[in-house]
């Protein structure tokens, strides 16, 4: 079978002849129709994260070797079983849920794999969905689809499932504000999933006018551009001066976290949540005086993946696929995303 690899990171990923799994016990064979793609994959490209101070954070030194399959968001249909698997059929179209951990740790054991001791996730520490199949570990990662579009449902398994982590983790009120930072394929999910699930009210904030006016066509109530003005003092005109409740920062980097933080109203709560990186420098007795809560949020459980497979199959949840590649096109989707040219989210089709 063929799959899109990344030998070396910040080279172009090649398309590699790979053996096709034989899957046995409780693993399932899945042959890929659609892989979202994420921009967590152009950082595992890049080979890191940009940390305090110019540092960079390897993802070698965090578990990951190379050559890899990248893919974590993957949609298909199921090829072969081993011989444990029930409940499931050969055909059957399913949503894989990638998060995998080692199964022991205190996260694993309270279901929370996501944020396991020692991960094992797909298209991360093991072979992906940029692939014609994907051997999935065991049956109990796949959530059927119902007959859901595959394309539309593939990033449900990442961008969606962390945008509705991270809009749960606000704990937002009805009449509320929430700030969603970063019009990408993960705030537009958030977008509408505080939309579906809150009654809070939405602002969203990007530099990108084009990403703002989709926002703005999934429910966004307030749109802020970031490029043509100070963003905090936009959240402080839209909320009587005070700030916002809640802010979502899908960029998180060293410009846009010094402004959530500032953007919040005292008792705020602020959920990180994306790795554009750098650092940030705490005003400490602030902390306290405004008594706000800062907080991360990684990926997300797969007891949410089932929820969040439900809200759309009430059609709570319009697709965000805006383009489609062919494996052989891997590189020139990362290469679109990476140049900022992706409204919402693209897929590869195998
Ligand atoms: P994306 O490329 O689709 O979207 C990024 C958006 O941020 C774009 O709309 C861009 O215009 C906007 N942006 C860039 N700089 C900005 C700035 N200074 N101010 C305002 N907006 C700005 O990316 P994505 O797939 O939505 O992912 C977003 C981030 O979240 C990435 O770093 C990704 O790796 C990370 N991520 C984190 C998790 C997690 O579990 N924590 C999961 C998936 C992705």
């Amino acid at each position: 079978m063929k799959a899109a690899r990344i030998i070396k990171t910040k080279e172009p990923l090649e398309i590699k002849d790979v053996n096709i799994p034989n899957p046995k016990g409780d693993q399932v064979l899945v042959k890929v129709e659609s892989a979202g793609v994420c921009h967590s994959d152009l950082h595992l490209w890049d080979g890191g994260y940009a940390g305090p101070q110019g540092v960079f954070m390897k993802v070698e030194d965090r578990g990951v070797k190379f050559p890899l399959t990248p893919g974590h968001e993957v949609a298909g249909t199921i090829d072969e079983m081993g011989e444990s698997v029930t409940g499931f059929s050969k055909g059957d179209k399913v949503l894989v849920y990638p998060w995998i951990g080692e199964g022991t740790c205190p996260a694993c054991r309270v279901g929370e794999e996501n944020i396991c001791d020692g991960p094992r996730s797909l298209g991360i520490y093991q072979d992906g969905g940029y692939s014609e199949m994907v051997l999935v570990p065991s049956y109990k990662y796949l959530v059927k689809l119902h007959g859901l579009d595959l394309n539309s449902s593939a990033s449900l398994a990442c961008s969606g499932l962390t945008a509705y982590t991270a809009v749960k983790k606000t704990e937002s009120h009805p009449g509320q504000m929430v700030v969603v930072i970063g019009a990408g394929g993960l705030g537009l999910m958030a977008v509408q999933l505080a939309k579906a699930t809150t009654n809070a009210r939405i602002a969203i904030v990007d530099i990108d006018e084009k990403k703002l006016a989709e926002a703005k066509r999934l429910g966004a109530d307030e749109i802020i551009n970031s490029a043509a003005g100070d963003p905090v003092k936009s959240v402080k005109e839209v909320t009587d001066g005070l700030g916002a409740e809640t802010v979502i920062d899908f960029v998180n980097n060293g410009k846009t976290a010094p402004n959530s933080l500032n953007m919040l109203r005292k008792r705020g709560r602020l959920v990180m949540v994306g790795l554009f990186g750098g650092s940030l420098e705490l005003n400490l007795p602030l902390v306290p005086l405004r008594a706000f809560t800062l907080t991360g949020a990684y990926t997300g459980k797969f007891a949410d993946l089932v929820e969040l497979v439900a809200l759309a199959r009430m059609n709570k949840i319009q697709s965000l696929v805006s383009r489609k590649f062919t494996l052989d096109q891997a590189n020139t989707a990362l290469e679109e995303l990476k140049a900022g040219k992706i409204i919402g989210r693209s897929v590869i089709n195998p």
